[in-house]
């Protein structure tokens, strides 16, 4: 099933990059596996899947180990401070950073494992209430005090889009993340490149192509429905 599920969503990815005429190794597919027993971790590894995106510490540290070294693990979720140090080096990109408090944490342990934490700003471009991030309008002044922290590099932007069952619905807030990037980007802040874009779930990815994602985090299509009983 993960094999079928990797080929259909591939396609997908191919056929966006090329209505947007961009290169396919623009986009990087990160599986989000959390709440996904390992065995279908390793699944997906073998069909040539290498990075996973999770959601919760604890659960991190439990797959971790039981995959190959070679795997580039992505912090998607909400991060609280007192759990950076956990996993702080053994992720390759904090998605979920949304204010100066959890950066500054951030660097201080990142600085003790002798380290620098690459990181994503996440930013609530809908607005939504219930969604952690910061806001469009704090976003930029945001980023120019984090890049002041020594052990800290940030790599761009992350959003999460309202859940919808018309993807062309959350086009404007891709596009609105975009833009967002290319101004912070001109601002030539030190110690901040601009470059990566995660956006994208598995109901609205091919939009988040087309408007200029990097990364798409993808679950459902890949491991199909969580079972969160
Ligand atoms: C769960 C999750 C996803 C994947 O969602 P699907 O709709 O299953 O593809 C992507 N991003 C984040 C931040 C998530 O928590």
């Amino acid at each position: 099933m993960i094999g079928e599920n990797l080929k259909t969503v591939e396609a997908e990815i191919c056929s966006s990059c090329r209505r947007a005429s961009r290169n396919r190794d623009e986009v990087t597919l990160i599986a989000v596996s959390k709440t996904m027993p390992v065995s279908m971790l390793k699944e997906a590894y073998a069909e040539g899947v290498r990075d996973f995106g999770e959601n919760k510490v604890q659960e991190l540290m439990d797959k971790i180990p039981q995959l190959p070294a070679d795997v580039r693990w992505h912090m998607i979720g909400h991060l609280q401070r007192n759990k950076v140090k956990y996993i702080v080096d053994k992720v390759s990109l904090i998605h979920s950073v949304d204010s100066l408090r959890l950066a500054e944490e951030i660097s201080q342990e990142a600085s003790k494992k002798g380290i620098t934490a690459n990181i994503l700003i996440e930013v609530n471009v809908a607005g939504e209430e219930s969604k952690f991030g910061t806001t469009v309008e704090e976003a930029c002044s945001l980023v120019e005090s984090i890049a002041k922290l020594p052990a800290i590099s940030v790599k761009g932007l992350m959003t999460i889009a309202p859940y919808t069952e018309s993807p062309e619905d959350n086009r404007h807030y891709f596009h609105r993340l975009k833009q967002l990037s290319v101004d912070i980007q001109q601002k030539n802040i030190d110690n901040v490149n601009m470059a990566t874009l995660s956006m994208g779930m598995t109901g609205d990815f091919p939009v988040a192509i087309e408007e200029g994602a990097t990364y798409v985090r993808i679950g459902t299509g890949i491991f199909g429905e969580r079972d969160y009983q």
